[in-house]
């Protein structure tokens, strides 16, 4: 049974960035439609595995409509758990330690990584996400995908450690069509500590 990540914040907790409509359509509605989804789908498929395991392993699902349905609800479960844990109301402080110096020897500064993704965010044609991934060796990576789809479903070992989600639902209430000034916002609520915590879990 998978289950929701509990937001340890209001819904109001990211005004003006995030508005608190959209905070808890997002969370109410949508990643609750995406949890309750892929709780049916991997009961049907009877599949025991945890979301990152099978993301990786969708291929193993013989039925391709059930394989569909998990790779749509499993990443929508999997972006949202992600999404939700790495914004806070205390974020938007450029990353420090040595997760920030690794991040500047990789991207030159914290402005251009801001850039580069943003970059990822505006040109993912459609629905999708602008993802920063990690492997197990710490190499990090920018990328986009279409939909629900995340770097863990395409098997080359990166796992995303911070996920800008670009569905109209993310910021449409608030933003409408300007999903650039959506990016910039989202910046100001990035947890950039809990980012460096996932870079690290992935090393171990
Ligand atoms: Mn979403």
């Amino acid at each position: 049974m998978f289950v929701k990540y509990t937001l340890p914040y209001s819904y109001d907790a990211m005004e003006p960035h995030i508005d608190a409509l959209t905070m808890e359509t997002h969370y109410t509605k949508h990643h609750e439609g995406y949890t309750n989804n892929l709780n049916d789908a991997v009961a049907k498929a009877q599949v025991d595995k945890d979301i990152a395991s099978l993301l990786g392993s969708l291929d193993e699902i013989a039925d391709p409509a059930l394989r569909r349905t998990i790779r749509n609800n499993g990443g929508g479960y999997y972006n949202h758990n992600l999404y939700f844990a790495t914004i806070s109301p205390d974020g938007g402080k450029d990353p420090s330690g040595a997760f920030g110096n690794l991040l500047k020897s990789e991207f030159g500064s914290i402005d251009e990584l801001k850039a580069k993704l943003s970059a990822f965010a505006l040109g993912q044609f459609g629905s999708g996400w602008a993802w920063l991934s990690a492997n197990k060796d710490g190499k990090l990576l920018l990328s986009s995908t279409p939909n629900q789809d995340n770097p863990l479903m395409d098997g080359k070992g990166y796992t995303p450690i911070l996920g800008i989600d670009v569905w109209e639902h993310a910021y449409y209430l608030k933003y409408k069509n300007l999903r650039g000034e959506y990016v910039k916002a989202f910046f100001n609520v990035v947890d950039w500590d809990e980012v460096a915590g996932n870079y690290e879990k992935i090393r171990k």
